[in-house]
C-alpha cells in the first residue's frame, strides 16, 4: 500500500509498505521520525558524520572496540548501499545502525559469523519495523 509521508526534515516522500495493515502504522512512524533519503545522503556525505554519532554504552574495553567496529560497519553498509544503486531501505538501515548506542550490538554483529548486513537487517526488523 502506498503512503505519503512527511519526514522529520519536512520533505514529503511516498513509501510502499507491504505486509499486514496493522503493522503499517509502526513502519510509517519510523519513516516520519527519520529524514528523507535525500537528506540522509547529505548527512552521510558530511565529513563530520562519524564524529556526530552518539556515545556508546558498555565497558571501556567494549566501547573502544565497538567504536572501531561502528566505523567499519557503517563504511561497509555504505558500500552495499552504493552497490545496490541506492536502495532507500539500506540508507535507513545505515542510520538505524548509526543511532545504536549499545557497544554490544556492534560486537555481536562482528562476531555473528553471518554477514554484517544480514545481522543489522534482522536487528532493524526486530526493533523497528516488524
Ligand atoms: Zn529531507
Amino acid at each position: 500500500m502506498k503512503y505519503k509521508i512527511i519526514c522529520s526534515c519536512g520533505h514529503e516522500i511516498i513509501i510502499d509498505v507491504y505486509g499486514e495493515t496493522l503493522k503499517h502504522e509502526k513502519k510509517l512512524l519510523f519513516y516520519r521520525e527519520n529524514e528523507c533519503p535525500d537528506c540522509l545522503i547529505r548527512s552521510l556525505e558530511k565529513q563530520e558524520f562519524m564524529k556526530s554519532l552518539p556515545s556508546l554504552v558498555g565497558s571501556d574495553k567494549q566501547i573502544r572496540w565497538a567504536l572501531q567496529l561502528r566505523e567499519k560497519h557503517i563504511n561497509l553498509l555504505r558500500r552495499s548501499y552504493e552497490e545496490s544503486c541506492c536502495n532507500d531501505e539500506l540508507l535507513w538501515l545505515i542510520f538505524f545502525v548509526a543511532k545504536l548506542t549499545d557497544a554490544s550490538s556492534f560486537i555481536n554483529a562482528e562476531m555473528s559469523g553471518s554477514s554484517i548486513l544480514g545481522f543489522y537487517s534482522n536487528l532493524y526488523r526486530s526493533k523497528n519495523i516488524n
